[in-house]
């Protein structure tokens, strides 16, 4: 994969994308990252990439011009072939479509990934209507640019490719992974894997840290037992941090036994 980030602050991805898997997914050629400095698209003196909104108002709205000059000289192909082609051309906004995991299962699919970062009041509106695909936010809330927002896409879609994470079973086993176990009519086969919810509680030694003990089935050496009580407490946490999540999925005969027993604990016995 090919990821190129538009923006006027390309000294702000010297950090970010620089360290732990994505420092080595690029390290062994899984995904080539460049960032590409709008100011480069520019013509005047102060390489000015914002104006004054038409119709008044406050603040400035960077310029269509750079951004359109600047994705041109990508050579990607035209937007009515990218998604054939396995390319994608996204603009950072609070008002597109939110992102979440299976969005970055989306994009992890493409080959070219282009992300435009905005500023100021935003983007002139032609790059959304005329040279993105898509307009993805990363949350309800409004970030100064699409620097941040760039980096967390990239770094989602990233540990998702092939190879980028040592063990790859555990990017199946997050919070959220809603593949095949939660297949349609199939629901979660209540493995291990999330199976859409969120995931199950990690420890991990001393087993007896500051007299806080870690649950006695996980040193019992009894799977099932382990299995069961990691899918029970997934449930459990869903339900209590996102309950909007149960929504979406379909839950197994051993599911709705398990979130019985959460609710009322001697059911268990
Ligand atoms: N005036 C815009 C609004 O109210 O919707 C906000 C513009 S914001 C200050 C500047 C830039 O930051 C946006 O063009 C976008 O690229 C980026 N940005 C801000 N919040 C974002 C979010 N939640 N998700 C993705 N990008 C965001």
């Amino acid at each position: 994969m090919q990821i190129d980030i538009v923006t006027i602050f390309p000294d702000f991805f010297r950090g970010p994308l620089e360290h732990g898997i994505i420092r080595r997914a690029c390290e062994a050629g899984i995904v080539t990252i460049a960032v590409d400095d709008l100011r480069e698209f520019t013509s005047d003196r102060h390489r000015t990439v914002d104006d004054r909104p038409f119709g008044g108002g406050q603040g400035m709205v960077l310029k269509p011009q750079p951004v359109f000059e600047c994705v041109e000289a990508l050579e990607l192909r035209p937007r009515e072939e990218r998604a054939r082609a396995k390319q994608a051309v996204v603009l950072l906004s609070p008002q597109g479509h939110k992102f979440d995991q299976s969005v970055a299962a989306e994009l992890a699919m493409v080959e070219r990934l282009v992300l435009i970062c905005g500023r100021y009041e935003g983007v002139d509106e032609r790059v959304g209507m005329f040279l993105a695909d898509r307009e993805i936010s990363i949350g309800d809330y409004v970030l100064s640019g699409g620097e941040l927002a760039a980096a967390v896409i990239a770094d989602a879609v990233i540990r998702l490719l092939p190879g980028a994470v040592g063990n790859e079973a555990s990017t199946r086993q997050e919070s959220f992974f809603a593949g095949r176990d939660a297949a349609p009519g199939r629901g979660p086969s209540s493995t291990c894997g999330s199976g859409g919810l969120l995931d199950y509680p990690h420890y991990t030694r001393p087993a007896d840290f500051r007299g806080m003990r870690v649950p006695e089935v996980l040193v019992s050496g009894n799977h099932q037992d382990i299995r069961r009580w990691r899918r029970r407490s997934a449930l459990a946490k869903t339900l209590r941090n996102r309950p909007d999540l149960l929504d979406g999925i379909e839950l197994s005969e051993e599911d709705r036994r398990l979130l019985a027993e959460n609710a009322d604990p001697a059911a268990a016995e």
